[in-house]
């Protein structure tokens, strides 16, 4: 489902971030992306959902090129793909509930389906009873939370998190790793991002390793393979 062939990043700067990259991934696969700081995995994962184009090499997803997707159709690759930060990137003055709904409401959904489909995530997230709250009232952990509920209540065949867990405390972090296998359980491919050894070392999962712009390593139950 998602294809990458011979892709290159250079940045207006020069800096070149990827360096000939190709790999496949199938849908329900969970993937982690490990590696140096400034190897390129921000870089690889925002291929993904269009938040930077390749300087060179094909990116196909679900079949659609996207080196050559028209800025207009941006956004319907973003229903597809829900994508999660290491700053959670939630509104501060809207409740955890409108966070969500807004993400179905660019979308015209009825105000019923509206309201089903995000107390429906809210209880896979946990967070059934915070409906009200808004950002600032929760723990970090919580509001990683939303911001998982937000990018999978379009029901995205794809989930993209960029360092999910990089500003959470161990035990929360966990508590975000279940929610995560939770929804790949039900078939959504995972990419995460990530700089935690004991998360890839303790779930099993493919591991894609890349240093300066490469590939260096690909391995299904794949080790973290770095001290930090
Ligand atoms: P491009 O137009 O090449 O896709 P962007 O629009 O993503 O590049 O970035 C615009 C500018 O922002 C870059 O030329 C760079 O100077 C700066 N920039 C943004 N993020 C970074 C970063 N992580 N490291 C260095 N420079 C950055
Ligand atoms: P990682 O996520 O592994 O830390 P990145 O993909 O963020 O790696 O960065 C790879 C390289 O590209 C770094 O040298 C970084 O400074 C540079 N870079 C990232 N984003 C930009 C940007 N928007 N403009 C210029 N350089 C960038």
């Amino acid at each position: 489902m998602i294809k990458m062939k011979d892709v290159y990043k250079t940045y207006s700067n020069g800096v070149t971030a990827l360096n000939g990259i190709s790999t496949d991934i199938e849908q329900g696969e969970f993937v982690y992306i490990v590696g140096p700081s400034g190897a390129g995995k921000s870089t690889f994962v925002k291929l993904m959902y269009r938040e930077v184009k390749p300087t060179t090499g094909t990116i196909m997803i679900n079949d659609r090129d996207m080196s050559s997707l028209k800025e207009r159709k941006v956004p319907y690759l973003r229903r597809e793909i829900g994508v999660i930060f290491q700053d959670f990137k939630l509104l501060p003055k809207l409740s955890v509930y409108e966070n969500i709904a807004f993400a179905l409401e660019v979308i015209e959904e009825s105000p019923r389906n509206i309201k089903k489909r995000v107390m429906d995530v809210l209880e896979l997230v946990g967070l059934k009873n915070k409906a009200r709250f808004i950002p600032d009232e929760l723990s970090g952990g919580e509001q990683q939370r939303v911001s998982i509920a937000r990018a999978i209540v379009n029901h995205p065949k794809i989930v993209i998190a960029d360092e999910p867990t990089g500003n959470l405390d161990p035990e929360t972090s966990w508590g975000i790793m279940r929610v995560f296998e939770e929804i790949n359980s039900r078939g959504t491919t995972i990419i995460m991002a990530t700089h935690s050894k004991e998360i890839v070392n303790t779930i099993k999962k493919r591991v894609i390793a890349v240093e300066d712009g490469l590939i260096v390593r690909d391995e299904h139950r794949g080790e973290y393979g770095y001290e930090i």
